[in-house]
């Protein structure tokens, strides 16, 4: 599929589109409802955690696709410096949400790549005695690293390719795009 409508000039840097927005809404939906089965009977404990930049556009979907009480908080990690494309290792940028437990925190991330943001986050999280901790994923990169990961709630399989769109950046743009695609070559300079 090749990107063909809205978002003119951002579009024309896109390679090729793997998820599309309709599939996203859809599979959004239907982890909404997954989620809300497991946690039946948490009502009120739920916390949801945000992990920006790039978990912010799946976040928003998902949370309105989950009819429970709920809280969210968020956690700012930063693991790809401006235009690398290679994981330089995360690093939590300020703090957590503090009151974290007995609650049931659901870490909620843009992609599964290495897994070293999600398991620094569970490890962190862990420390102030949650009652359980769950990470969610839109897309897992299929490489062995990422499938090795426990995640509970993963959207989409895709190839290790670097992948742009629905939160996820190059040198901090293209997070608006509502689907998930890869870059020109040219562009990735
Ligand atoms: P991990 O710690 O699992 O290696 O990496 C997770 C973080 O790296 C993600 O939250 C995301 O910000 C970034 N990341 C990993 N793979 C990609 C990718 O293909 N494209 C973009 N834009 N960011 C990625
Ligand atoms: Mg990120």
């Amino acid at each position: 599929m090749t990107p063909s409508r809205g978002h003119g000039p951002l579009s024309r840097d896109i390679d090729r589109i793997l998820i599309g927005e309709r599939q996203i809404a859809e599979r959004v939906r239907v982890l909404g409802e997954q989620i809300a089965a497991d946690l039946t009977g948490s009502d009120g404990s739920l916390v949801i955690v945000a992990v920006l930049t790039g978990g912010l556009v799946f976040v928003a979907d998902l949370v309105r696709a989950l009819p429970m009480r709920l809280r969210i908080g968020i956690a700012a990690v930063s693991s790809y410096p401006g235009r690398a494309t290679k994981s330089r290792g995360p690093e939590l940028v300020g703090a957590l949400p503090r009151d974290l437990a007995g609650r049931h925190v659901l870490l909620v991330d843009d992609i599964l790549d290495t897994g070293r943001t999600l398991a620094m986050l569970r490890a962190e999280v862990s420390k102030q005695g949650p009652a359980s901790v769950g990470t969610c994923v839109l897309v897992r990169k299929q490489k062995p690293e990422a499938l090795a990961m426990p995640c509970e709630y993963v959207g989409f399989d895709i190839p290790d390719e670097f992948v742009v769109g629905y939160g996820l950046d190059y040198d901090d743009e293209y997070r608006n795009l509502p689907f998930i695609g890869t870059l020109r070559a040219e562009v990735r300079r």
